[in-house]
């Protein structure tokens, strides 16, 4: 071998010192080096399969950049290189954990497993003060209340454009984000009742009860349809009397909440007594697991799927016996096989959210719309919007650029119906595309 490429190659200038290689130690030369620097990402050998599922990628780091940077800090601080160290923390901050999705479908790439989340949220929990801790128990503590001001704000801020114009507050709110910490208004947010209104009262469709529904605070907050058409919850129910399933929401479900606003941001306290109530709220509902629980959002669903290690040990054993479905799985195997399909859509494009595409649950979604709709597009470059929840109304750079591939993908055709499964998402993907997405249930409504 050795002769054969000193013929072809005299000057050695392929490849040098790769394969042949008169170094006997060659093998452990310049080696990168890896330091251990968080439990959570250790393993990471820097290969990079994670950083094209990264709704970040294209704004600041990539699940990849987000470890090397911490092991560059590591390196720094080792050296004693103070003025550097600082710098590059500071960086950190908004590059390496504001702009975090914490979504973790990093994971879903990585050979080994890693998901950048899980270490982005233990870093943002460090960060927290106890102020901050305090202020978010308090949130959980009270949050029918915080609910109520959150769904009258809402409310507010839809009468301050119906009097000042349709962009009027997410013109003020953009106008002010360089200089005060404020979300920004979406024109996607819609108030599911009035100022005065509640939800709080116990309906049921009349038909035996099948399952108990939760309506989640996103949905019973924000959850009326941008085109005028009824909120989400009266078109699940609407959904569930035309195929005679008995639903029913609890009288006390506007203190109920996933817990998801607090465990993203790594506000454990909050998280912990959130889901611990929760599960005992299900518990209570469902009468004691007799029947399953669906939410609306998947996301939502997914946190709850993950809260079982945060749960008393009591609530652990109810956590067990519980059924917690999202709504694609319940349409799919309750809603459909009791429906009738009146009509069809020709053709419908989706988005499916990363905790579905976590939970596996694409398949389903992609099954219910095909029975639906004569054609189902799901765009190639479908991926997670960086909404997070919340996170995009903080930072909408990151869900701008998350979102750009798919919007400019979906924008390529005009299409009957733009379909999804989490309201946040939704109102994400209708700014990015100029159409309107609303939940598959919509759809289902339209169909029976
Ligand atoms: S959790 Fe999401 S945003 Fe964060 S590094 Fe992983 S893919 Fe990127
Ligand atoms: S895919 Fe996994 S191992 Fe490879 S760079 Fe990303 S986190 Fe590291």
């Amino acid at each position: 071998m050795k002769s054969l490429k000193e013929v072809i190659d005299p000057d050695n200038l392929l490849n040098p010192g790769v394969i042949i290689n008169d170094d006997k130690r060659a093998h452990v030369r310049n080696l990168k080096e890896l330091p251990r620097v968080e439990e959570e990402v250790d393993k990471c050998m820097e290969c990079g399969f994670c950083e094209y599922k990264c709704p970040s990628r294209n704004i600041t780091l990539t699940p990849r950049r987000r470890i090397v940077v911490r092991r560059e800090l590591l390196k720094l601080s080792r050296d004693g290189n103070k003025k550097q160290y600082k710098e590059l923390l500071d960086q950190y901050q908004y590059d390496g954990l504001d702009t975090c999705a914490v979504d973790g479908l990093c994971a879903t790439a990585c050979p080994v497993d890693i998901n950048t989340g899980t270490l982005v949220k233990r870093l943002r929990r460090e960060n927290h003060s106890e102020f901050a801790n305090g202020v978010a128990l308090s949130v959980a503590k009270n949050f029918g209340t915080v609910s109520a001001v959150v769904r009258a704000g809402v409310a507010a801020g839809n009468m301050v454009n119906r009097i000042f114009g349709s962009s009027a507050l997410h013109k003020l709110t953009k106008g002010l984000k360089p200089v005060l910490p404020v979300p920004l208004w979406s024109n996607q947010m819609h108030a599911s009742v009035g100022l005065s209104g509640s939800i709080s009262r116990s309906r049921n469709t009349g038909h035996k009860t099948l399952a108990v529904y939760f309506p989640t605070c996103i949905t019973r907050n924000m959850g009326a349809s941008a085109d005028g058409k009824p909120n989400t919850i009266d078109t699940f129910l609407h959904v569930a009397e035309k195929t005679g399933i008995g639903f029913v929401i609890p009288d006390d479900i506007q203190s109920a909440c996933c817990g998801q606003l607090f465990s993203s941001k790594g506000f454990n306290k909050a998280f912990t007594l959130t889901a611990n109530e929760t599960i005992e709220k299900l518990w209570k509902w469902t009468e004691e697991g007799s029947f399953p629980v669906v939410l609306d959002i998947t996301s939502c669903t997914f946190t709850l799927h993950h809260c079982r290690s945060v749960l008393t040990e009591q609530n652990k054993e109810k956590f067990d016996h519980l059924k917690i479905l999202d709504s694609i799985d319940f349409i799919l195997d309750y809603v459909l096989p009791r429906a009738s399909i009146k009509s069809r859509k020709k053709e419908i494009v989706l988005h499916p959210v990363c905790s579905l595409q976590k939970m596996g649950l694409e398949t389903k979604f992609i099954a219910i719309a095909s029975q639906l709709a004569d054609k189902v597009d799901v765009p190639l470059h479908a991926g997670c919007c960086g909404m997070a929840g919340d996170r995009g109304f903080w930072f909408p750079e990151l869900t701008k650029s998350a979102t750009q591939p798919e919007a400019d993908e979906v924008r390529q055709k005009e299409y009957d119906g733009y379909y999804s499964s989490a309201k946040t998402c939704e109102m994400n993907m209708s700014d990015a595309v100029g159409r309107n997405y609303e939940s598959i249930v919509y759809l289902l409504d339209e169909c029976l």
